[in-house]
């Protein structure tokens, strides 16, 4: 955890706050209609913070929209022009993202802060193992967690020289025992939020994994504030696992936790079928209960009972549990029904 803090509109990052949820909109950023649906689904998904590329002056015509039309805070990812930086913050944007390795002479770099600096706006330094400059490149041999570090601490310079702290770093790589080297560097070197993120993890499962594998490691040793899951796929998946992952560690509590087996030769019923009925349904609580779906008797009364409600099957039927007692005995096709009918009376 950082002991800096920035505001990206009403959200706080690092100082003691909550981990927070990100992710990028994937629309074209000038089709205005199609990026609102993906803002809201995102938002309704428990998305907290939302980065949206600006790769042109087109683009930036959405923000002031954007900015009446959803609370989310809006954060313009900036690359090469340093002009759509200065554009951004001035139509509004609540934070930008810039690669300054990308963004050429120091007196841009400079003239960004300088607007950031009158208008209160947060910058993201994000270096990334992709566009490190050629000077840095030769030094190292290939962007080592060792130059990732090296090329933001470069960078930082310049903002601090301008007495400029309203900062968030990241170094991003696609390899995960690299992101971990990196951040733990980072956040030993430096007291600004960190957002972590391993970059162009894949397609959504082998992406999840990539990513945890790093995130998880971090987080539970208390280093970043935010998080970014980047998955080749539907924005919301990124949610999505980025809020199982910090709902796993202990970080933060979103809603129920499904706990379910994972099925062998002994269920005598379609249990993920069941299952993923239950997950569907349990979206529309808020409440931090856990809720068991068990194939058979061997764990299944024993894991039912210790959560909160739960079904443990047998032959073609099973039993629903509720605080560790039986309640009633269901066929099959009523397990998952009577499980949220059970649990919606209550809540
Ligand atoms: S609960 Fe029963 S069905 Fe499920 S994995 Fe364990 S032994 Fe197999």
């Amino acid at each position: 955890m950082s002991k800096f803090s920035v505001f990206v509109r009403n959200i706080q990052l690092g100082g003691g706050a909550p981990v927070r949820i990100q992710s990028m909109t994937k629309c074209p950023t000038d089709d205005i209609p199609l990026l609102l649906r993906e803002i809201k689904t995102l938002e309704k998904a428990g998305c907290e913070i939302v980065r949206i590329a600006i790769p042109n002056h087109k683009a930036l015509e959405s923000i002031p929209i954007l900015k009446t039309k959803t609370t989310m805070p809006i954060v313009a990812d900036i690359h090469f022009d340093y002009k759509l930086a200065i554009a951004a913050i001035k139509r509004g944007v609540d934070k930008i993202r810039i690669n300054p390795g990308n963004i050429g002479a120091r007196w841009k770099i400079e003239e960004i802060i300088s607007v950031a600096k009158d208008f209160n706006v947060p910058v993201r330094i994000g270096v990334n193992a992709g566009s490190l400059s050629k000077e840095i490149l030769k030094k190292y041999g290939r962007p080592t967690p060792q130059a990732l570090v090296f090329s933001l601490e470069e960078q930082l310079k310049i903002f601090e020289k301008k007495n400029f702290y309203n900062l968030v770093l990241s170094a991003k790589t696609t390899n995960p025992q690299e992101t971990i080297e990196v951040y733990e560097s980072l956040n030993e070197k430096f007291p600004y939020p960190l957002h972590l993120g391993v970059t162009e993890s894949g397609l959504p499962l082998q992406g999840a994994v990539r990513s945890t594998s790093a995130l998880a490691i971090l987080l539970y040793q208390g280093i970043g504030d935010t998080i970014r899951i980047s998955l080749t796929g539907p924005a919301v998946l990124e949610v999505i696992v980025a809020k199982e992952l910090l709902q796993s560690l202990g970080l933060r509590v979103f809603g129920p936790q499904l706990i379910s087996c994972p099925v062998c030769g002994r269920c005598k019923v379609n249990l993920i079928k069941i299952a993923q009925r239950v997950e569907r349904k349990l979206q529309c609580f808020n409440s931090p209960i856990k809720v068991a779906v068990m194939g058979c008797v061997v764990n299944g009364p024993g894991e039912a009972r210790f959560a909160d409600y739960g079904i443990a099957c047998g032959k073609k039927s099973g039993v629903i549990f509720k605080k560790g007692k039986v309640l009633k005995k269901c066929p099959e096709d009523e397990l998952a029904k009577e499980l949220i009918a059970t649990i919606k009376a209550d809540l």
